[in-house]
């Protein structure tokens, strides 16, 4: 990195957009309606970049709980929306995603200020990889139906007999805080093409860009109470959500510890639940790569959305013949990874998204070091700007023992291994809780699928990593979840199967 180009890392300011968004008065939106909580608490919403606060939300009671479920509940109940043609439900979702693009700037531009995310960043990944979900998920609403079966041990024309395919009901949605509006766009829409009704909880950290869409509902078609939106707390709220008796499934993404917990009480109700968790991935590096194509999207699988990200290559491991370079190859890019205040037009990583994890994330480089752990490039925070800023960190003469090698640091920290041969980097990659992303890095097709098959993850990238593609299923191993989201997976998740047959 090169410490001498003095970076300002004050905030931009924000556009008339955004300032109208950031001096709403804290609402939830329910039954297509803004109402007002039940109680006047409110969470503050802070600005990473700049550690200021910027606004503030509801921190919905057990009361809005309850009446956002009924609102959910009675939409989903009188089929105003699974009762539908396909093609109008296919339609409105399209409808909601061209809306989103037309305010694609906006949206970006909030995304970073409440995340701390770069703004390009944003625009380039978060909001366009939204609207692909819904338009990709708006398709399935026409395309999944049952089958006509022949039973096992009847004779023909004994029975007719046929499957159903039918919404599971209504669903409480928790998403985490690091790709707020994707995360939403995972969940909604797979739920909303099957016909489900919703009820969605952003984190409280960031809950602007969720908030901002529901102002689209209305305006797109949504019949009222399909889709609405409370912010709160994760264990008020979040918690009255998932044992809520009214509601059908729980579709939670976020940490592992959060998710055990979100599974043990949807027990009572025995409600469906799908789990998107954390992870701890393994970067694979061979020998036969080319380092200066290779060392830039390695530092990426980490560096990206600092590190905050569920897939991030947070574990490499490289032969031990190009260890050295492919770590030099990686600090050429420290430039480029360099944090900057997130609406700063050349920043590419921005801020952490709250004091809490900046502390956290500095708390893991310390524990590294006292453990024995060595800074090949970072380690620290850059003072100035007021936000929450980490530097791109490599550690190095790290053991499978360490806190930093084994937990899920979510910052832009990656430990850095030497293996010598296949089965050894494949044991090693293998040894962790968790299972969701891996990615290897080599020119021979043989290898590339040798280490595929032994990885035990939901995805194995070659020579890249954390692409994701609406149509292509994403889910954990292990402890990393619970389900699939994306492709016909995804909406699978929010059907349940009717069989039906008639005695002839
Ligand atoms: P988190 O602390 O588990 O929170 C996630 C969501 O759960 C938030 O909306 C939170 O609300 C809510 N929540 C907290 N306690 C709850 C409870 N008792 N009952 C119901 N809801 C509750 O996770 P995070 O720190 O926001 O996100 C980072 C984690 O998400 C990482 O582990 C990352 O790997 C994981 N992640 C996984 C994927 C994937 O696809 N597998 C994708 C992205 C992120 P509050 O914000 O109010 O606490």
């Amino acid at each position: 990195m090169n410490a001498v180009t003095p970076i300002n890392r004050e905030q931009r300011p924000y556009s008339a957009a955004a300032q109208a968004v950031l001096a709403r008065k804290p609402a939830l939106f329910i039954n297509n309606e803004w109402v007002a909580s039940s109680h006047d608490k409110v969470i503050e919403v802070e600005d990473p970049s700049s550690g200021k606060i910027i606004s503030h939300i509801a921190d919905a009671s057990d009361k809005d709980v309850d009446r956002a479920v009924a609102a959910a509940r009675a939409a989903f109940d009188d089929g105003r929306w699974s009762g539908l043609p396909p093609i109008v439900r296919d339609r409105t979702m399209n409808r909601f995603a061209d809306l989103l693009e037309a305010h694609a700037d906006e949206f970006a531009e909030l995304e970073a200020i409440d995340n701390g995310k770069a703004k390009g960043m944003a625009a380039a990944v978060d909001i366009p990889g939204a609207i692909s979900q819904l338009r990709f998920m708006a398709g399935w609403a026409s395309k999944v139906s049952g089958e006509t079966t022949a039973p096992y041990t009847m004779p023909a024309g004994a029975v007719f007999s046929y499957t159903v395919k039918e919404p599971v009901g209504v669903c409480a949605q928790i998403v985490p805080w690091n790709f707020p509006l994707l995360m939403v766009a995972l969940k909604i829409a797979p739920a909303l093409s099957a016909g489900c009704t919703i009820v969605l909880k952003p984190a409280e950290q960031t809950s602007l860009t969720a908030l901002r869409l529901a102002d689209l509902v209305a305006e797109a078609g949504f019949p009222a109470g399909v889709l609405n939106v409370i912010t709160g707390n994760g264990h008020t709220a979040g918690d009255r959500m998932v044992k809520h008796p009214d509601v059908d499934k729980v579709a939670f993404t976020g940490s592992t510890e959060i998710g055990k917990l979100i599974n043990r009480n949807a027990t009572a109700t025995l409600k469906h639940v799908t789990l998107e968790l954390g992870g701890k991935s393994p970067v694979v590096v061979m020998p036969d790569v080319d380092i200066a194509a290779t060392a830039p999207g390695v530092a990426g699988a980490i560096f990206f959305n600092a590190g905050q990200v569920c897939v991030a290559g947070s574990r490499l491991y490289a032969h031990r013949s190009v260890f050295d370079k492919v770590l030099e190859g990686m600090a050429q890019t420290g430039d480029f990874w360099a944090p900057r205040a997130s609406l700063d037009p050349e920043a590419h990583m921005g801020a952490i998204v709250s004091k809490e994890q900046h502390e956290k994330v500095m708390g893991y480089i310390e524990a590294g070091k006292r453990d024995g752990a060595s800074v090949a490039m970072g380690g620290d925070a850059p003072s100035n700007g007021g936000g929450y800023f980490v530097n791109p960190t490599i550690l190095v003469d790290v053991n499978p023992q360490m806190s930093v090698v084994r937990e899920e640091i979510f910052g832009p920290v990656v430990v850095a291994q030497r293996f010598d041969d296949l089965d050894e980097v494949a044991k090693a990659a293998n040894d962790t809780c968790y299972g969701l992303g891996a990615g290897v890095w080599t020119k021979d097709v043989a290898t590339m699928h040798k280490l595929a098959a032994k990885i035990k993850s939901g995805t194995v990238w070659g020579n890249c990593h954390a692409m994701i593609d609406a149509a292509l299923p994403f889910g954990g191993y292990k402890e990393s979840g619970i389900g699939r989201e994306q492709g016909r997976h995804g909406i699978e998740a929010y059907l349940e199967t009717k069989t039906v047959i008639i005695q002839l």
